[in-house]
């Protein structure tokens, strides 16, 4: 999450006075999304994610409750926190809103000091929250995704190529010779050239979905949902040209005297497991290694 952006609000309320006081309340420090009913909470909600959404228990058809159960059954928006307000300040129904899973209950009629409080004290979570998964997720030497995400992404991705029959590839890479380069010239210049390879991946690999990651040591790996062998192919490629081109030396390299990486590839092939497809993308990286490494290996159809 980008620190500078403004965090967004969804007020759901079916009483217009009421939304336009805690509008107008939080629009100077937030972006603030309105919803009149149960089902525009449900549908903005999905759309915009919004940070936190402050729900009106009591609205016709749908209410609180019930929106709130909802938005928990749906993955998109099952972790977005809650915070009731509600006119009902009996200590039940506040107990209610908690045990189904809001976040806070404020009752009305609202205190503007306390309503901020309040949502700025959620909202501070929220940040936290993302930032500890952020921090999950994240390599910490080289600020590629890290194994833990790509496990995650690349079963999800495997699954969705299968479901809809579009293109799945995948590259392994592998920096040549690391380990006489850690040797020659010594760990910190080691974890400075695995930045360097890092920077490549992420210049090369440029779509929203597409992922590089750090597998482990000197190995990334790349993944390319909606990428047929070709183009996915020509990202490792451009990545290989880019490291090149930054010609970081390496006298103790059998490849060649700057540093270089090999890479296999594959692109999923009908009726195969996201398991099968890395080994197979791995048997790549294993001949590229074994035919004098610096080289790109794709598997053909
Ligand atoms: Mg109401």
């Amino acid at each position: 999450m980008n620190p500078v952006e403004m965090q967004k609000v969804l007020i759901a309320d079916d009483d217009p006075v009421n939304r336009q006081v805690l509008a107008e309340l939080l629009k100077p420090e937030y972006t603030v999304l309105l919803a009149k009913n149960g089902e525009q909470a449900l549908e903005r909600a999905a759309r915009h994610t919004p940070d936190l959404i402050l729900l009106d228990v009591m609205m016709p058809d749908l209410d609180g409750f019930e929106v709130l159960r909802r938005l928990r059954a749906d993955p998109a928006t099952a972790a977005i926190a809650v915070i009731f307000i509600s006119g009902l300040d009996r200590p039940e129904d506040e107990a209610n809103g908690l045990k189904v899973g809001a976040a806070d209950y404020i009752a009305k009629p609202f205190n503007a000091t306390v309503v901020m409080a309040r949502v700025a004290l959620h909202l501070q979570v929220v940040r936290q929250q993302r930032l500890l998964e952020h921090l999950a997720h994240v390599d910490a030497l080289t600020g590629l995704a890290n194994r833990r995400r790509f496990d995650e992404l690349y079963e999800a991705e495997w699954q969705r190529a299968r479901r809809a029959g579009s293109p799945l590839s995948l590259a392994l890479v592998d920096v040549d010779c690391f380990k006489q380069y850690n040797d020659h010239y010594g760990h910190p210049a080691g974890d400075r050239a695995l930045r360097a390879v890092a920077r490549m991946a992420s210049s090369c690999v440029r779509r929203p979905a597409d992922l590089a990651a750090r597998y482990g040591g000197e190995e990334l790996v790349l993944l390319m949902p909606d990428t047929e062998a070709a183009p996915a192919e020509h990202v490792v490629q451009c990545m290989r040209a880019s490291l090149a081109a930054q010609a970081i030396a390496h006298a103790a390299s059998a490849a060649a005297p700057v540093l270089t990486f090999s890479a296999g590839g594959a692109t999923l092939a009908e009726g195969e497991t996201a398991a099968e497809l890395f080994a197979a993308a791995d048997a790549q990286l294993y001949r590229a290694k074994h035919a004098g490494r610096n080289r790109v290996e794709w598997r053909q159809r």
